[in-house]
């Protein structure tokens, strides 16, 4: 079983923070009826990719599907379906558990009639998940981070948010499950007494109300992290009176602290909490059974193949086997899975040289359990044998854990025997919801290398 994620790499404009693999181009509708020539390339090219997938794989039943970026709603439904027809024409698609769409919330209308074409497309698959990426109410935060121009259809920031989400309520119907994605950008003010408080606490309220609607299946929740990629890290970088100031506006750069990122999250992930969305991962919270299905088969090992620019795929041992015609692929070879990563050059993608050969790796059975250890740790599903992976942790791991099970970090639960617990020191773990806030210091603490 294999799940299945695309990539369209374009956008109507680069965020500020953004360190995807994404170029901004001008929306399909501004190309024409026909929407040019310019996506046409790039479907092309990920039409054969699937082809030559789909050779490897004849008839193999596909778990999800996710069309991701980048933002696909650049290239509308037709494009869309016409992928997903692709797709089917090779594996069995038969029992898709999941299609996922990744949507930005402007042009507010394009978003709408693409809702309801692939709604209709779709209407008897068992879920359809939308994901939307809002990412701030704060209207400055949009504005310098590019995310409300003309070229993004968005002429004024909160107040079309609020009327993008009012309307989109009509269109959903019973498979689907939406999810809305929010950024902490860490933009506090002081008060009058001197305490901190999240700057505009109207835009606070209206999250607050938002959540306890309900309306939402699901939330993704980051902490703004700045790539050296990215435009607002070059801005600070090439201006060093920037360099020790936190937390202030400076010609529309946002001068990010560290400390108030975290804190803002916590103020949002209280209200998701409160409102009984679960935390299933560390970014990650939704309503019981509304989980991606597609993001947690990456956090389970699972098979995906990523297709597209800049793409990373995880294969286990017995798929591996099947793409013999790689030539890194030896007779008797004893390794545990493939990662596979396609090119960022988009002229080397458009001219069919997909693959990374300096990026592939063979995993040995050490290279494995660090990736299944690292992904399965961040998801609330139990760690089953913890001494499974002895030999990628710290050698007082046991002792560290029991600190953190003290801690309230880690949750640990004992095996049972006979339907009583053994005096035996716990087995099972995950991590708690304080665990999840601080995963990178539990996981670099634990792990002999990353
Ligand atoms: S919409 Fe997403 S992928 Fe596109 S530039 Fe913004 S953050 Fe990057």
């Amino acid at each position: 079983m294999l799940s299945l994620y695309l990539h369209i790499p374009f956008c109507a404009q680069k965020c500020a923070y953004c360190a995807f693999t994404s170029f901004p181009v001008p929306p399909l509708s501004k190309w024409g009826a026909e929407g040019g020539g310019f996506f046409d390339a790039y479907l092309t090219e990920l039409k054969k990719e699937i082809e030559f997938y789909g050779n490897k794989f004849p008839g193999e039943e596909i778990k999800t599907i996710y069309i991701g970026g980048g933002t696909p709603n650049l290239i509308w439904a037709e494009n869309i379906i016409s992928i997903i027809n692709e797709i089917k024409k090779y594996f069995n698609t038969e029992s898709v558990a999941e299609y996922s769409f990744e949507f930005n919330p402007f042009p507010q209308e394009e978003i709408y009639s693409i809702i309801k074409k692939l709604n209709a497309a779709y209407a008897k698959e068992s879920r359809v998940r939308f994901s939307f990426g809002i990412q701030s109410l704060d209207d400055e935060v949009l504005k310098s981070a590019g995310r409300f121009t003309p070229q993004r259809g968005a002429k004024s920031s909160f107040g079309q948010i609020v009327e993008f989400l009012r309307w989109l309520q009509q269109y959903k119907q019973e498979n689907n499950v939406f999810n809305f994605d929010f950024i902490a950008f860490g933009k506090f003010n002081e008060t009058r007494s001197g305490n901190l408080q999240l700057r505009d606490q109207g835009k606070l309220q209206f999250f607050e109300n938002f959540v306890q609607s309900w309306f939402a299946d699901s939330f993704s929740l980051y902490t703004l992290e700045l790539s050296e990629w990215s435009k607002w890290h070059t801005l600070k970088k090439s201006d060093p009176s920037l360099q020790d100031r936190h937390c202030e506006w400076n010609e529309a750069i946002w001068i990010e602290n560290d400390d108030l990122i975290p804190e803002e999250f916590q103020i949002l992930k209280e209200i998701l909490l409160e409102s009984w969305y679960h935390r299933y991962e560390v970014s990650n919270f939704a309503h019981p059974s509304k989980n991606s299905i597609h993001n947690m088969t990456y956090r389970t090992m699972e098979n995906y193949l990523w297709l597209g620019l800049a793409s990373s795929s995880f294969l286990d041992k017995e798929h591996s086997k099947i793409l013999n015609v790689l030539h890194w692929q030896r007779e008797g070879w004893k390794g545990f899975g493939l990662r596979l990563t396609n090119t960022k050059n988009l002229n080397d993608y458009l001219a069919s040289k997909r693959l990374d050969e300096s990026k592939t790796i063979e995993m040995n059975s050490k290279d494995y359990l660090i990736e299944k250890f690292f992904l399965n740790f961040r998801t609330n599903q139990w760690i089953k044998d913890i001494n499974e992976f002895k030999e990628i942790l710290v050698p007082n791991y046991e002792k560290k854990i029991e600190n953190y099970i003290n801690q309230w970090f880690i949750f640990g639960v004992a095996p049972l025997w006979k339907g009583k617990r053994r005096d035996l020191p716990a087995t099972h773990f995950k991590l708690t919801d304080s665990g999840m806030d601080v995963f990178n210091t539990i996981i670099t603490d634990l792990m002999q290398e990353i």
